[in-house]
């Protein structure tokens, strides 16, 4: 499953902070390092700092901008100085390229009982034929669980997706190709991990029932409510549809830069005799949207802000394919979610 050990020429990957990543940041020679850690490791921030500096004797920066995920590694502009980033959390995205050489500690996790988690989805009766995803952290019990899983008469498959993940399994919150590769095949899936983030972005994703289970708790939550979620961006959808002035909206992140996107919906909105302007930003706020004369937007950047967020902004807020459903060249049904390549 592993084969993403240098899936760009640019990136290492390590699973945990330790000598091995020590080791390799030494025989780089640094002149300084950029140390990007997300939400879940800030209150350690300053003590990681501190500990590759003193292993490795390099000056280290630390990237103090929240991020996301792997697709808003720190900028040239934001560490001009950093000719090494260090980024904890997240797994390499394959396609997107780096601006400087980049070590991705994965922080992956071992822990969680695989008899007993395939215990639990029997108990459940969860269907047989089930497609098994993962968020990186949790990628190592995806084998042992499928063993478990098979030795209690489960039929699981496990998807490889596009470019965009690095790994069999893999899910990222804007593209569940994985799972996709064996929707066909499967009558329900099991997401393997923490939080309802990967699970609700699954759930818009594929058309099966999706449950998951935190492999540390041992906990199975029950099914997300996809019919929900979708009846709630058909709303959005048709509260859209009038909208003569559009907002479209690009990060200029580096795995989030969707320009080409984004031209192309300002001509089709342009065809449709819709204004459209394009609005460059890098992390979106709320605030920076307001006062303007626009009806409506549609954002190419990260799709689950225009999925989850859309409460916190005045005017509504769509995808792209959502977009394309209030043109009316796309139905609403069946519903598209908005997959990052
Ligand atoms: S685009 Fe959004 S969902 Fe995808 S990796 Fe970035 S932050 Fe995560």
């Amino acid at each position: 499953m592993a084969d993403a050990t240098h899936p760009t020429p640019d990136a290492w990957v390590f699973p945990k902070i330790g000598e091995e990543l020590f080791e390799a940041l030494r025989a780089a020679h640094a002149g300084r390092i950029v140390l990007q850690v997300p939400a879940g490791l800030i209150r350690n921030a300053t003590e990681l700092v501190d500990r590759i500096r003193t292993e490795t004797g390099t000056p280290v920066v630390l990237a103090t901008r929240a991020c996301f995920g792997a697709c808003d590694f720190p900028s040239r502009d934001e560490a001009p100085r950093a000719d090494i980033a260090v980024v904890l959390g997240h797994a390499p995205i394959p396609n997107v390229p780096l601006p400087r050489p980049t070590y991705f500690v994965e922080m992956r996790e071992s822990g969680g009982d695989p008899v007993q988690l395939a215990e639990m989805v029997a108990a459940a009766q969860i269907p047989r034929r089930l497609g098994l995803v993962s968020s990186v952290q949790h990628l190592d019990l995806v084998p042992v669980l499928a063993d478990a899983l098979t030795r209690r008469g489960y039929d699981v498959r496990i998807g490889r997706g596009d470019r965009r993940l690095a790994y069999a399994a893999q899910a990222l919150g804007c593209n569940y190709t994985g799972a996709e590769a064996v929707e066909a095949d499967v009558d329900a899936f099991l997401f393997l991990g923490t939080g309802r983030f990967h699970p609700v972005g699954l759930a818009f994703a594929v058309d099966r029932p999706v449950w998951s289970i935190d492999p540390l708790q041992s906990l199975l939550e029950t099914p997300i409510d996809r019919g929900g979620l979708i009846r709630r961006r058909q709303l959005a959808v048709a509260v859209a549809r009038e909208a003569r002035r559009w907002g479209i909206l690009v990060s200029t992140f580096g795995g989030q830069n969707r320009s080409p996107t984004a031209l192309a919906l300002q001509e089709r909105a342009r065809s449709h005799g819709r204004e459209a302007e394009i609005l460059l930003f890098d992390r979106l706020d709320p605030r920076d949207l307001e006062g303007r004369a626009l009806d409506a937007y549609v954002n190419t950047a990260c799709p689950r802000i225009a999925l989850d967020d859309a409460a916190n902004y005045a005017k509504p807020m769509l995808t792209p394919p959502e977009f394309l459903m209030a043109l009316g060249e796309l139905p609403l049904e069946p519903y598209r979610f908005d997959t990052y390549h």
